[in-house]
């Protein structure tokens, strides 16, 4: 799956949301998140979010490594 990490916080851009072929990216309070179930690891969004906060899960930095699991959580919480 892919992930969106801390540069879409407050900024929620919504282009990636355009692109996906599957609608599997939710807007939560401040920033997005890719429902990791329904994902289908196109790679569509990546390139078109203007803050470049979508990776590939193994290619998250390690400093948002955190968002890997708050990608999940969320949906979790719903
Ligand atoms: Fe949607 Fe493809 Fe991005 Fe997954 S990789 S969130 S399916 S656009």
């Amino acid at each position: 799956t892919y992930i969106i990490a801390e540069p879409c916080v407050d900024v929620l851009d919504k282009a990636c949301v355009e692109e996906c072929p599957v609608d599997c990216i939710y807007e939560g309070e401040r920033m997005l998140y890719i429902q990791p179930d329904e994902c289908v690891d196109c790679g569509a969004c990546e390139p078109v979010c203007p803050v470049e906060a979508i990776f590939y899960e193994d290619d998250v930095p390690d400093e948002w490594e955190p968002y890997v699991a708050a990608n999940v959580d969320f949906f979790d919480d719903l």
